[in-house]
């Protein structure tokens, strides 16, 4: 598997306990497609414990981009620690890029994107790369946070649906609205049945929203998803 080792250029924090990492490619030549993800592990990393110090990220930035972003719901594992506190040059080595996420390549068969929290990462690259290529793949984002202040990347999506007419952004706040629902859904697609259905985040929220959008009659077929194991 490729192996690169990147230095980190800027970090910030974007929403509760969530913080974005930008690293240089230097002259890496590092190629990936959306959706795709990585494993990072730190050169030196400040705290250790026995889980280790490798975990898997996707890719939040898009292939034009002359660098790589990754998100990070932080805890409070050694990784995640050394992972907040890394200063600006630290190394860290990359393996990837792995994973065949990706979108249908028929247009004519409209996307929809269920995420919450942190699952947005793959999906903000996926949406960037769709709008930096004029694609004519229609794309409804819905993204569900408890409140605005957990939501990642909002500035962003909301840039990007404002110049693609073929990317629809919506977001649900569960704190005041509740989960989504059949009603919810309905009310922002018309023809439940026509679309193909993204899922991407950690295990209980995929296998909730997988579920729901069976209930309510979408073929298992037509639902893809990607679990962020490890939560
Ligand atoms: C494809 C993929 C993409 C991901 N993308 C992101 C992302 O963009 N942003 C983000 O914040 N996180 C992402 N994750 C999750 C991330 O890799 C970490 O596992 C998670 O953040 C928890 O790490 P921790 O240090 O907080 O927890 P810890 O308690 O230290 O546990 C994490 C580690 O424990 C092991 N582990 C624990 N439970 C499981 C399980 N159920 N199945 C498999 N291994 C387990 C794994 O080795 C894992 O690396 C992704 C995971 C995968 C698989």
């Amino acid at each position: 598997m490729p192996h690169y080792t990147f230095a980190l250029k800027e970090k910030k924090v974007i929403a509760k306990e969530t913080m974005f990492f930008v690293f240089e490619f230097g002259d890496q030549d590092f190629k990936f497609r959306p959706g795709q993800f990585i494993d990072i592990s730190i050169e030196d990393p400040k705290y250790k414990d026995d889980k280790g110090n490798v975990r898997a990220f996707s890719i939040a930035s898009s292939p034009l981009d002359d660098y790589l972003m990754i998100a990070s719901r932080l805890t409070d594992s050694a990784m995640k620690k050394s992972l907040a506190e890394l200063e600006i040059g630290s190394l860290v080595h990359v393996d990837g890029p792995l994973g065949s996420f990706k979108l249908h390549t028929d247009k004519s068969i409209p996307v929809v994107i269920i995420t919450g929290g942190i699952g947005i990462t793959l999906f903000r690259s996926i949406v960037k790369d769709a709008t930096e290529n004029n694609s004519e793949q229609k794309i409804t984002l819905i993204y569900s946070n408890r409140t605005p202040e957990d939501a990642s990347f909002i500035e962003d999506l909301e840039e990007w649906q404002a110049y693609n007419n073929n990317f629809n952004f919506i977001t649900r706040w569960t704190k005041e609205d509740g989960h989504i629902d059949e009603k919810f859904l309905k009310q922002h697609i018309k023809n439940l049945a026509a679309p193909y259905y993204y899922v991407a985040g950690p295990p209980g929220m995929v296998a909730g929203t997988t579920q729901l959008l069976i209930e309510i009659g979408v073929k298992e077929d037509n639902i893809k998803f990607e679990e962020f194991a490890g939560y």
